[in-house]
């Protein structure tokens, strides 16, 4: 069994704000790294356990490099860097996705570090009407290849989210709660690690009962996206009131959802 792993930061065990998902803070960003490598440790091991033959991990979070070579899990090989190919390296052929560090999309209540693709611009986006965040996106680039997301993680909101759009069978692991924005009840790594591995090592034996994710073609999208960025402290309310631009189009694939 082959297995892709898409990773994020805002969803990783122990992160709640956003001082710790870039470098502009360096000791925050570095902790957030080494946290990052340990959730991606512990779902490999389970991988393993579930009897993966290759397991690749894509570092998916904002900034071009997050992974550290020497703490990365030896079973896996990992794509990083500016530049991404289209596809992300899948057409390589894998049995099934995970979603590791998810994060829920923007404006959700009580949703850990949400957004979708960009934290200061309110970015909402929409795919045949429907609003999607992340983990509905990667779950998409996954389905064009065949590929079924049958594992997430992240806060509790992100795994309600992956439930409405992956179903019941997809295996989720919340590694925080929520109470708002940069505010959560956190569980321990060592704790995290034991229910990361287990959740990993059910969900290989789910790839059959998680169908990929896929929209009709072509697929007509919406990006909403405030004119001016905001500070990360806006509170919500504030910033669905400041002025928007609307874009819209048509994606021919399911890898065309980000730049239509
Ligand atoms: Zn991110």
């Amino acid at each position: 069994m082959r297995v892709y792993i898409l990773t994020d930061l805002e969803g990783v065990t122990g992160v709640t704000l956003w001082r710790q998902t870039g470098p502009t803070h360096r000791e925050a960003y570095l902790e957030a790294r080494r946290l990052l490598m340990a959730d991606i440790s512990a779902v490999v091991d389970g991988c393993v356990d579930g009897g993966a033959t290759r397991v690749t991990v894509l570092d998916g979070h904002g900034c071009p490099y997050n992974m550290l070579p020497e703490l990365m899990h030896p079973a896996a090989e990992y794509i990083c860097g500016k530049g991404f190919p289209r596809g992300w390296g899948m057409e390589e052929g894998y049995d099934l996705g995970m979603q590791v560090g998810a994060h829920a999309m923007c404006r959700t209540a009580n949703g850990v570090l949400c957004h979708t693709q960009n934290h200061t611009t309110d970015a909402r986006y929409f795919y045949h009407g429907r609003e999607m965040g992340e983990i509905a996106q990667g779950a998409l680039e996954m389905g064009h290849f065949g590929v079924p997301c049958v594992f997430v993680s992240g806060d509790d909101a992100a795994c309600r989210e992956a439930r409405d759009f992956l179903g019941e069978h997809c295996v989720t692991v919340a590694v925080k709660k929520g109470f708002g924005r940069q505010c959560a009840s956190l569980l321990a790594p060592a704790r995290t690690g034991a229910l990361l591995r287990a959740g990993a090592r059910e969900a290989m034996q789910r790839a059959h009962l998680v169908p990929p994710m896929v929209l009709p073609l072509p697929i007509p999208a919406r990006v909403e996206t405030l004119l001016e960025p905001v500070d990360d402290d806006v509170p919500a309310s504030q910033i669905a009131a400041l002025p928007h631009r609307v874009r819209e189009g048509v994606c021919a694939t399911a890898l065309d959802i980000y730049s239509f």
